[in-house]
């Protein structure tokens, strides 16, 4: 049986103990993604950051919040995978300091210094086996093509799949799936179902 190690939604980077800087991933990709996975028959472990979606039947969810817990989970499910997809939109940056207290106002300006989150993805194909097959994302906003292409190498990947930024939030998403043979092959707009089982069929293969 096929195991498949999915990222999903978005992370959380605290501030404080009630505030945290996030992004818009509603999740529904990667939930989409393990559904499909299920329906053909693989053995599914979804990490998911904090969404509000319904956990496909037989999945087996593993919630987190920051990327470092992310970057954890997994470390501790990557040997075991033969597919690893990482559609999560794990944030970039985090607070250097979380504050142990609620941070109150004082009138003043107040600057928030963030240091880099670890790139679980890039750490994930420097480890990567060569019967294990890893796919990423690249959302982009301009140069599409050109920087997924870049991402498909820079972290080691076998195939990224390319979308925009209309993506985030839908139910309905266009991609192009890049494969480190240098393959692009352009899939239509379909729903995050049905895409899900175009994908999964071009990364079965
Ligand atoms: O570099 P960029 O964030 O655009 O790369 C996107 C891909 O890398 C996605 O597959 C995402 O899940 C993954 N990623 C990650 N850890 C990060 C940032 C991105 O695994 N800190």
């Amino acid at each position: 049986m096929t195991k498949m190690l999915i990222t999903a939604g978005p992370t959380r980077e605290y501030i404080d103990p009630v505030r945290y800087l996030s992004n818009a991933s509603s999740g529904k990709m990667g939930y989409a993604l393990a559904s499909a996975g299920i329906k053909l028959g693989c053995d599914v472990t979804l990490i998911s950051g904090p969404v509000s979606l319904e956990v496909p039947k037989d999945v087996k969810l593993i919630p987190v919040e920051t990327a470092r817990e992310m970057q954890i989970a997994c470390f501790k499910h990557f040997k075991s995978a033969d597919v690893i997809i990482m559609s999560a939109a794990v944030c970039d940056y985090r607070p250097l300091v979380k504050s142990k207290n609620k941070i109150k106002k004082n009138g003043k300006n107040f600057n928030l210094k963030l240091v880099q989150n670890p790139d679980i993805l890039t750490s994930l194909g420097k480890k990567k086996g060569k019967d294990q097959t890893l796919v990423g994302f690249s959302l982009e906003t301009n140069d599409l093509i050109k920087n997924a292409n870049k991402k498909l190498f820079s972290k080691k990947c076998d195939f990224i799949i390319a979308n925009m930024s209309k993506a985030v939030g839908s139910n309905y998403n266009k991609v192009w799936l890049l494969s480190k043979n240098g393959d692009v092959v352009n899939i239509p707009k379909m729903s995050k179902d049905d895409l899900s089982m175009v994908i999964l069929s071009y990364i079965l293969k």
